[in-house]
């Protein structure tokens, strides 16, 4: 069978479906890999880092691949090129993509949206939606300490002594994990906050402070529930006596299949220093906060609040190499005996199919 990767189209995307590392590992089971020309080049791979691989353009492509793996999807024209048969797997957004379902429909395709995946222990090695967390986390606080007009860490120098930043970071999650960590290792005060009492233990663990809000949401599968009206009043009130003494805050709260919680409003952010910074990660499902606009840069009464998008694609070469690992895993489960055989008993298969060979089975 023939697994193929195109140049990811979407603007500003770096990321590559496929690595050298995975080409190997997919040729080690008889996989022939058609990649298209300079796919992986934007991620720091240029062709010539793959290995006993062929490369072809996208009208090839489209002919020869059964298993077409992406970061993000193809666009419709792209789609509607394939082959009858072909299998897509890769983060499709399925919601809010009615044109794009009925495109993969009418074509007669197969099409894995990893996001789907349960958040099993089982399905960890294929959890894009953790490993590109992580590389959000991470460059989120990374854009942070570039914006902000403080150093983070604690300075002692002939010129006087400064003082490290004080960060608060919202959601404790993958994402917010990581960007705790990124702000330790930078040396700034940090705290971070969640409404799953357990990552209280988590927060700590990476020497920063649990900010303890008195408002505990946990929902269902390890993650949070929508807070009720109340619970929501009661968190702003809390919250917004704390805020006065933070530099920087990184929010990157979410609730499955909801839009992002506003947590920030324009009142609390009237509270906080001038030269405060807020970094909204949440800025691609609708922001935390009320006055971010995501892709932009707005300034508040001197608070400066940025909606940063795609923050995964701004680390290319170590985000694609956790990707194309995850992709891997996830392969692994459809190739059996050097075919194509999707195992839909599976419930890892079944779960993140949207379209079965023309059936549409994701009930949006
Ligand atoms: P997420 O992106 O859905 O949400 C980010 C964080 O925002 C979560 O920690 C959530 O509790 C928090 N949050 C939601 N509403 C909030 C509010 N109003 N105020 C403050 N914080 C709020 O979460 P995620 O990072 O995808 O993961 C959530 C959980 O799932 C974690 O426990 C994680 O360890 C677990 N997980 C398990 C697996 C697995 O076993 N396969 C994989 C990934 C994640």
């Amino acid at each position: 069978i023939t697994v193929s990767a195109l140049r990811e189209t979407v603007a500003g995307e770096r990321r590559v479906a496929i690595t050298p590392e995975v080409a190997k590992k997919l040729r080690g089971k008889g996989v022939r890999v058609l990649l298209e020309h300079s796919a992986g080049a934007a991620a720091g791979f240029p062709d010539a880092s793959y290995a006993d691989v062929e490369f072809a353009d996208a009208d090839q492509i489209s002919r020869e691949a059964d298993l077409l793996a992406c970061v993000l999807p193809p666009d419709d024209t792209a789609l509607a090129r394939l082959r009858e048969g072909c299998v897509i797997v890769g983060q499709l957004r399925p919601h809010d993509a009615a044109t794009r379902i009925r495109v993969l429909a009418e074509y007669k395709l197969t099409a894995f949206s990893l996001e789907l995946l349960p958040r099993t222990t089982r399905a960890q090695a294929m959890d894009v939606l953790s490993s590109q967390a992580a590389v959000a986390g991470y460059r989120a606080m990374l854009i942070a300490a570039e914006n902000a007009p403080k150093f983070f860490p604690m300075l002692t120098t002939a010129a006087g002594t400064i003082r490290p930043s004080r960060v608060l970071v919202i959601g404790a999650g993958v994402a917010g994990l990581q960007a705790i960590a990124t702000a330790r290792r930078l040396g700034a005060q940090i705290e971070g906050y969640d409404v799953r009492p357990e990552t209280r233990e988590q927060v700590e663990s990476l020497g920063a402070k649990f900010l303890q809000l008195g408002v505990s949401a946990a929902g269902s599968g390890g993650y949070a529930r929508e807070l009720t009206a109340e619970e929501r009043a009661a968190q702003q009130q809390a919250l917004a006596e704390h805020l006065k003494v933070f530099d920087v805050v990184v929010s990157t709260a979410a609730v499955p299949g909801r839009p992002a919680p506003k947590i920030l409003t324009a009142a609390m952010v009237d509270g906080m220093k001038p030269g405060a910074l807020i970094v909204d990660l949440a800025a691609e499902s609708g922001g935390n906060c009320e006055l971010t606009r995501p892709g932009e840069r707005v300034v508040h009464d001197g608070v400066v609040i940025l909606g940063p998008l795609n923050l995964a694609a701004g680390a290319p070469l170590h985000a694609s190499e956790m990707y194309a690992r995850n992709i891997y895993n996830f392969a692994e489960l459809l190739i059996r005996d050097g075919a194509l055989k999707p195992d839909f008993d599976d419930e890892l298969v079944a779960k993140s199919c949207v379209v079965r060979q023309g059936e549409i089975l994701l009930k949006a």
